[in-house]
């Protein structure tokens, strides 16, 4: 078996792009099939949280494979699923005590879009429809997620077959070059909520969806403070629900269990994924308070739900995996090691004169190219920077997050996110590499 599989490969992907045959992977490496090692600086697409080939879990998923993988979920409650949602539940803020489980991110963010509309008509408001979103954001593939994903690149081939969703710019204000200070930009971003609500019309509004730390779209988005308590309040002055896409954000991936846990904040709904299956089963699931289930329940029960839902063995995973995130203190190491990584990043950033930006909290972070440090002029999109760091970090056994959005202010950024296990030593190395590569594609690109 050569690096990449000389056999004609008959799956179909996003891209055309061949990669090496995977082997095996441990911790926060992979190896290939000739041999090579990854640093998975990037967990994947956000989602290994826990790292690979955690005992525990594997031992968890064997013990559960021997008694059944699978017992249909209107048919018979099982242990895991029950015991996995009243861990959740414990964690979750504002009484958000009912966890409806899915087999991934889409799917969530498709519950929570369904819900928050079968609340509306339960609770008499039928003529509140729209969700409305961020633009950038990313919030899933599905059709459902991607009415209120804004990325013009994805949604584009699909917008005849969807309800248009209205939307407000993403809170990049840490781009923004005028007198105020950070805490009234993030106003000033809160604000726009409230001026889109009135201009679509209140009693056509059922949601806001936001992820609180941006990622796909807006790369380790953080919003000055000032702008979660405001968004709430606009929220809770229209009757509008909030909706957390806690997918990549969540799981101990910031620091806190959830990204919105930062700001204490108070969600109507919550979107989890990614992290609760870190990759050892796909798994995700929807939060939301009796308040909100009861009168849907009511009315007839939700509208909604897939096969492989709430399935014991993707449910045993993801209890092993919460309890391994708890005995290890992920959330503290993601914190501090988050600091050493954001430390890395800055040196980068002083050595490299076109890193405009570094930021993130936790091990969610990012950077993000420029022209200009000053003006935050962005480089011209023939330097395809993004993607060329992605690549030389890639042939230096290194794995970095990137893709090009459509539809927002941000230049090229490049994710660094790697599993919550990361030692100081780790966080060194995948700086170092990186430094590397970046000062290639800046030869390369004669920057
Ligand atoms: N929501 C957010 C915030 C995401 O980052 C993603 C995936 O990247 C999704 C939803 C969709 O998740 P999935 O790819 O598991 O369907």
């Amino acid at each position: 078996m050569t690096a990449t599989d000389p056999r004609p490969s008959h799956l179909f992907y996003v891209t055309r792009l061949r990669r090496p045959l995977v082997d095996r992977a441990e911790g926060i490496y992979l190896w290939t099939q000739d041999g090579r090692r990854f640093i998975d600086g990037s967990s994947g697409p956000v989602a290994v949280n826990l790292g690979y080939s955690n005992r525990h879990v594997l031992d968890a998923m064997k013990a559960q494979m021997e008694k059944t993988t699978f017992a249909y979920r209107l048919h018979f409650e099982n242990d895991p699923a029950e015991d996995l949602a009243r861990d959740i539940a414990g964690r979750m803020p504002n009484g958000l005590d009912r966890i409806f489980f899915v087999s991934g991110g889409s799917e969530a963010v498709e519950s929570c879009v369904k819900l928050a509309r079968q609340w509306a008509v339960a609770t008499g408001q039928p003529g509140r429809w729209k969700v409305i979103g961020r633009m950038p954001s990313y919030h899933g593939g599905t059709l459902g997620a991607l009415t209120v994903t804004h990325d013009g690149q994805l949604t584009g081939p699909f917008e005849a077959q969807m309800k248009a969703m209205p939307s407000i710019p993403a809170p990049t204000a840490y781009r923004d070059r005028d007198n105020l200070t950070m805490e009234q930009r993030g106003l000033k971003y809160a604000d726009m909520l409230e001026e889109k609500i009135l201009a679509e019309g209140p009693e056509t509004v059922v949601a806001f969806i936001m992820e609180p730390i941006g990622g796909a779209a807006t790369n380790a988005l953080v919003a000055p403070d000032s702008y979660y308590p405001r968004i709430r309040e606009i929220c809770d002055r229209y009757g509008i629900l909030l909706i957390h896409d806690e997918v990549m954000s969540g799981v101990a991936r910031t620091g806190k269990f959830l990204g919105g846990d930062h700001w204490e904040g108070k969600p109507d709904i919550v979107s989890l994924s990614k992290g609760i299956g870190s990759g050892y089963m796909p798994l995700g699931a929807m939060c939301a308070p009796m308040r909100i289930v009861k009168p849907v329940l009511d009315m007839g029960g939700f509208a909604h739900g897939h096969t492989y839902a709430g399935n014991p063995l993707a449910c045993a995973a993801g209890l092993t995996v919460l309890q391994e995130v708890d005995r290890l203190k992920l959330a503290d190491n993601a914190a501090a090691r988050g600091a050493d990584l954001i430390a890395g990043l800055q040196s980068l950033a002083d050595r490299f004169p076109f890193i405009g930006d570094v930021r993130g909290k936790g091990l969610m972070t990012a950077i993000e190219f420029v022209a200009d440090k000053e003006t935050m002029r962005n480089l011209p999109l023939e330097v395809n920077i993004g993607q060329r760091v992605l690549d030389l970090a890639y042939e230096r056994g290194l794995i970095v997050y990137f893709r090009r959005v459509k539809g927002g202010v941000q230049g090229d950024c490049v994710m660094v996110a790697p599993p919550l296990i990361v030692t100081r030593e780790e966080i060194g190395e995948i700086v170092s590499i990186l430094g590397d590569a970046i000062a290639a594609a800046a030869r390369e690109f004669g920057l």
